[in-house]
This record gives C-alpha cells, sequence and structure tokens, in this order.
C-alpha cells in the first residue's frame, strides 16, 4: 500500500524528478520542496505580494490574512486548542531557541535556580541555555545548568537518571523530539512525570515537525520550536509556539519591521501538502526506510551504527527509530566514505554534525530520508558501503 502511495508523492518533487540518477539522502540539513510550495510561493509573489499589517488595500489585507492563517495552521499542526497560545515567527530553529533563551528565560531566573538541557543533542539546544547562565553570571546571578543525560548506547534521554537531577530549584527544561545524529525518538513525554506539572519544557523539533505527528497535547511541553527548510518549506522560516501557561507570556523581543512573507506562505503549502500525504504514512515510510538501512549496516563487518539500533514499538520503554541513521566505517574515513558516495551520485552528510560536545575531528556519515526517498536508493548506498569494504 505504502510503495504505491510512495509513487505519487516522489513524482510531485520536480528536482527529483529532473534528477533520477540522483538520491537525495540529506533531508536533516534540509529537505526538498513539493511542486505545490513552489507555485504557492509563486502565485503570492507574482499576484498580491504586499507587506503584511500595513495598508488597507486589498493586496495588504491579503498578506495579513494569510499570516494569520499560517499562524492558526500551526496551532492546528500541533493539536492545541488553548486560546492563550501565542506563535511567533522566526528565521528558524536556531533563532528560536535562542529567543526563548534571551526573551523569555533569562528574565525569568535567579539566584540558585536550575534548568536542565541536553548537551548532545544539537548546539543549537545548547550554546543558548549557556549563554543564559553567563549574562546572568555577569549579573551577578548564579544559576546551575545540569545535563540532561543521554544514553550512549541506546541515543536515547536516559529517562532513569532524570530524578536524581530535578529538584526543587528547577525551573526550565530542553529536550529535543527527534535526534538529528542517533534518529531516535527521544520520549519526551515521559518527561514530565519526572518534572511534574509546574516545570516549563521547550522542545526542539527541528526533526520532527512535518516527519510524523506531533502533539502539545501528547507530549505537555510548553515551547515548540521548529524550522521551516526541513519541513518541505521554504528556509529562512521558523517558528516557536508557545503555551503561556507555565511562566510568563513568551513574546519575541525586538520584533519589527518586514517579515518573511513568501515563506510563511510556503510554510502553510507545506502543511497542505503534508495532510494530503498523510504525516502518519510519512512517518511509517521513512522509520521502515531508517530499519532496512540500519539493519543493512549491521550486516557489514566493520561498520558501527550510532544511536538507536532499530526498534519500533510505541511502549514507552522502547525507543522508536525515525528516519535518520548515522554510522562509521572502521577502516574507511568518514569524509571519504562521503566523497566515494557523491561520486556515486549519493548525498549524505559527513562530519560532526553541530552536535554538542563532539568535535570537528569526529565524523560520521549521517543519512537521513524524507517520504521522497525510496527502498532503492538505500540499497544503492549499502552497496556502495559494501563495495569499500571489500577494498
Ligand atoms: N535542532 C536540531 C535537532 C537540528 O537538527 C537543527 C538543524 N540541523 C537545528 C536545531 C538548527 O536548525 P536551523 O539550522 O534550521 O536553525
Amino acid at each position: 500500500r505504502l510503495r504505491e502511495w510512495q509513487r505519487g508523492v516522489r513524482a510531485d518533487f520536480p528536482i527529483l524528478t529532473a534528477n533520477p540518477d540522483l538520491a537525495y539522502l540529506d533531508s536533516a540539513a534540509t529537505a526538498q520542496k513539493p511542486g505545490a510550495v513552489l507555485d504557492a510561493v509563486a502565485e503570492f509573489l507574482s499576484t498580491t505580494n504586499a507587506n503584511v499589517g500595513r495598508g488597507s488595500y486589498p493586496w495588504a489585507n491579503n498578506t495579513t490574512a494569510r499570516v494569520a492563517s499560517a499562524r492558526e495552521r500551526i496551532r492546528q499542526a500541533l493539536g492545541d486548542d488553548n486560546s492563550d497560545s501565542t506563535v511567533e515567527f522566526v528565521s528558524g530553529t536556531s533563532h528560536g531557541l535562542r529567543a526563548i533563551a534571551t526573551d523569555w528565560l533569562a528574565g525569568l531566573l535567579t539566584e540558585g535556580d536550575e534548568i536542565i538541557v541536553p548537551f548532545g543533542d544539537h548546539q543549537a539546544n545548547l550554546l543558548p541555555w549557556l549563554e543564559v547562565r553567563d549574562v546572568l553570571a555577569r549579573q551577578g546571578v548564579r544559576i546551575t545548568v545540569r545535563r540532561l543525560p543521554v544514553d550512549p548506547a541506546s541515543g536515547d534521554y536516559d529517562h532513569r537518571a532524570l530524578p536524581g537531577i530535578v529538584n526543587d530549584r528547577t525551573r526550565f527544561v530542553a529536550a529535543t523530539h527527534v535526534h538529528h545524529v542517533y534518529g531516535g525518538n527521544m520520549n519526551v513525554h515521559r518527561i514530565r512525570d519526572v518534572v511534574g506539572p509546574d516545570v516549563p519544557i521547550c522542545l526542539d523539533a527541528a526533526q520532527s515537525m512535518g516527519h510524523g505527528p506531533v502533539s502539545v497535547a501528547e507530549l505537555d511541553v510548553d515551547f515548540v520550536v521548529f524550522s521551516g527548510h526541513k519541513m518541505l518549506a521554504l528556509p529562512g522560516i521558523g517558528a516557536v509556539w508557545a503555551r503561556n501557561t507555565r511562566g510568563p507570556r513568551f513574546a519575541l523581543g525586538g520584533w519589527a519591521g518586514t517579515p518573511n512573507t513568501a515563506a510563511i506562505v510556503s510554510l502553510e503549502a507545506a502543511f497542505d501538502w503534508l495532510d494530503a500525504a498523510g504525516l502518519d504514512n510519512i512517518r511509517d515510510w521513512t522509520t521502515a526506510l531508517g530499519v532496512r538501512l540500519t539493519d543493512g549496516l549491521n550486516r557489514l563487518e566493520d561498520v558501527d551504527v550510532l544511536g538507536c539500533q532499530r526498534s519500533l514499538t510505541a511502549d514507552s520503554d522502547v525507543q522508536r527509530r525515525e528516519g535518520i541513521v548515522t554510522f562509521r566505517h572502521r577502516k574507511v574515513r568518514s569524509d571519504d566514505l562521503g566523497f566515494v558516495l557523491a561520486s556515486e551520485g549519493i548525498m549524505v552528510r559527513a562530519d560532526s554534525h553541530c552536535q554538542a560536545g563532539r568535535d570537528t575531528e569526529d565524523r560520521a556519515v549521517r543519512v537521513s530520508l524524507h517520504a521522497y526517498n525510496t527502498p532503492d536508493e538505500i540499497d544503492r548506498l549499502l552497496a556502495v558501503v559494501r563495495r569499500c569494504e571489500g577494498n
């Protein structure tokens, strides 16, 4: 059933139709765009382009309405029916997390407070929190930053260790929904039980939004941050969703001037496309490809898959594999492997992946998938890696 569905899906991407011999396996860096998203942007810019919130003529009203509608669309995508919540547009996840740190968290913390943040996820979800600590320290306010522990074997958070670092001074937790290197779903829904009802949780959803359902009710988080370009929309746009019930209301500081209206239009078109394709289908498909790849790599003697090995159950003690698989070859350097793959028309990322705590020499090959990828592309990649083994 999904194979039939997938043929239709792939045909929606002009860049892939134009390059049938290339395999794009780097969607965690940025995803390709469906024709409908490109058309929506062209339609907006060539028919009713005007600035937002200014002027009373029809084009201006149209832009203002489209921006409002995109905000509503984000609430709807997150399953949010809370009228106090806000959606602010930002340039992407990095900008959004930094905005929460500087425009919200910094003003909230007092001497002796503690925050819990991940030290092995994307740097974008560590550096802004450390900066809050340093800025406060310069003002004479000392806070403690605690490490949300990651279990290196599974790539999941070590949820069992969490109770040991939560205490009555815990004011904030930052977490990641799907790990951008290990490819596992981080079981963030388990954090609320440990921290209790009052501590705000911020979710980096850069690798989950547009890849499968993200529900703020189910996860009981207070912020969700994501990037448009990883969910099939244009670069230069992202959003912060804020629940606003634990702590002060979130408002973006210094926000004035003209937002990226064309990219906001692309966001809504991307949500339309994702809904039509079906987020459950997309997640099932990319997960199955991820498992196919993990299993194939595990059969090779000199290859180590990092983090999440497989496992698909919804059971909360088991980690769900999503469509990102990262590996290392014991005898072939990762950048060489990336080079060989590129020469075969296979596009992957081979570096240290902006992972906090990992130095730039510590490279690995990351394969990341979206709905348009095929089992054939996985098998092509496996064949190249297998050939490297023979050398
Ligand atoms: N968080 C995670 C988990 C990511 O994968 C990325 C992008 N690689 C980011 C944050 C940063 O996203 P952006 O570059 O769109 O700001």
